[in-house]
């Protein structure tokens, strides 16, 4: 990976780069950042660059044959560490596993990974027989010269047994340098971040996000603002956003909130149903969803809420990143809806979707909390009246 396919960060490249130059490269380096805002692709552009046997002042080569290994993740001197499943595992049993995912999506999620290796609900783990092939596969020199590079992705579920890896974080053998890639740093030994220079990554901006999109996957402008709004910095999202059929969801959730209001069985139960099927008798914009479009859309629907939100206290000038049927959506339920009911409508949302996220049926949780939308939507009529 080149540093100019990550996604923003050019303050960290250019600080990464220029540590190199003036040889300051730190041998445990943290990079701390939330899901999806690109750590581990951040760190693989920038083992790619102290690899790369050509490099210059901004970027790896991409030819050379560092690069060329770097790039499929089978340098000899490049090693990886990462959450598995079961007590007795190591990094190496799942190595095939780990380059296709990360070559797919340097930008996964831990639940992406685990569902990569069939954990079902097993909790991933970084255990004491891979904190010991840690130490084994950094005790020799680098094969290639230059440097050998462990990227630890996930040091938060090494628990206890980082004590394990200190005095390997702290006197490592020269030139050999741990990338540690974390998104909970409280959930680290303190004595390993005390050992390691940080480096925070920002948040990704909208502007970042969409430029990116569209130049990666030619979309139009809109679509692309869109997506980068609802995934708020989270790059991974984004992508299952783009995934998703271009989702029809504004029109879906406009019509949802028209029948909650209405409050009609009959409605209620169709839109249900053609939520789910992707079939209703009169409108032709349902597709049909699966658990995780189901999720997905409660994002969404918790986006547009914080957009409702941010036009009861900025007015007009939200309005610029709503589209046409948000828009007019939005308008109708500022008047029937107050702040209370907004964060009502959060808290149900919220637990709609933990509730499909732990496979509680679709058609119930759809049905049930529908009818409470209702009795929230009339609320503040029923106050005014
Ligand atoms: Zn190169």
């Amino acid at each position: 990976m080149l540093f100019k396919e990550v996604i923003g960060h050019s303050k960290i490249k250019t600080k990464l780069i220029d540590s190199f130059h003036t040889g300051r490269t730190a041998h445990a380096q943290l990079f701390l950042g939330k899901q999806g805002n690109g750590a581990l692709a951040l760190a693989l552009a920038y083992a790619q660059y102290l690899l790369c046997e050509k490099h210059d002042e901004h970027d790896a080569c991409g030819l050379c044959n560092s690069c060329l290994k770097t790039s499929k993740l089978i340098h000899p001197d490049l090693h990886f560490s990462y959450p598995t499943i079961g007590p007795k595992k190591i990094s190496t049993d799942f190595i095939k596993e780990w380059r296709v995912s990360v070559l797919n999506n340097p930008y996964m999620s831990i639940d992406q990974w685990l569902e990569e290796l069939n954990a079902e609900n097993k909790q991933g783990n970084i255990t004491k027989d891979e904190c010991v092939s840690i130490v084994q596969r950094l005790s020799y020199k680098a094969i290639e010269g230059r440097f050998k590079i462990m990227i630890l992705w996930l040091p938060e579920f090494l628990g206890k047994e980082g004590n394990r890896l200190l005095k390997l974080i702290e006197e490592p053998r020269p030139n050999t340098i741990f990338l540690l890639i974390s998104e909970q740093p409280d959930k680290i030994l303190n004595t390993i971040v005390s050992r390691c220079q940080l480096i925070k990554l920002p948040k990704l901006g909208d502007k970042q996000m969409s430029d990116f999109l569209i130049k990666q996957y030619n979309i139009p402008v809109p679509r692309a603002q869109k997506i980068s709004y609802l995934a708020n910095g989270n790059y991974n999202k984004g992508q299952l956003l783009l995934n998703e059929h271009d989702n029809n969801y504004s029109n879906i959730f406009a019509y949802w909130m028209n029948v909650c209001y209405e409050g009609k069985p009959k409605d209620m139960v169709q839109w249900v149903d053609g939520f789910i099927s992707g079939k209703h008798p009169e409108k032709d914009f349902f597709i049909k969803t699966g658990r995780k479009d189901q999720i997905l859309f409660f994002e969404y629907a918790l986006y547009f809420l914080k957009e409702l939100l941010c036009m009861y206290f900025l007015g007009d000038k939200m309005e610029a990143r709503l589209q046409k049927t948000e828009s007019s959506t939005a308008k109708k339920m500022v008047k029937i809806i107050d702040i209370d009911g907004l964060n009502l409508l959060v808290r149900l949302f919220d637990e709609a979707s933990y509730h499909i996220e732990r496979n509680g049926n679709p058609r119930i949780v759809f049905m049930d909390i529908s009818i409470k939308v209702h009795h929230i939507l009339k609320m503040k009529k029923i106050a005014k009246v």
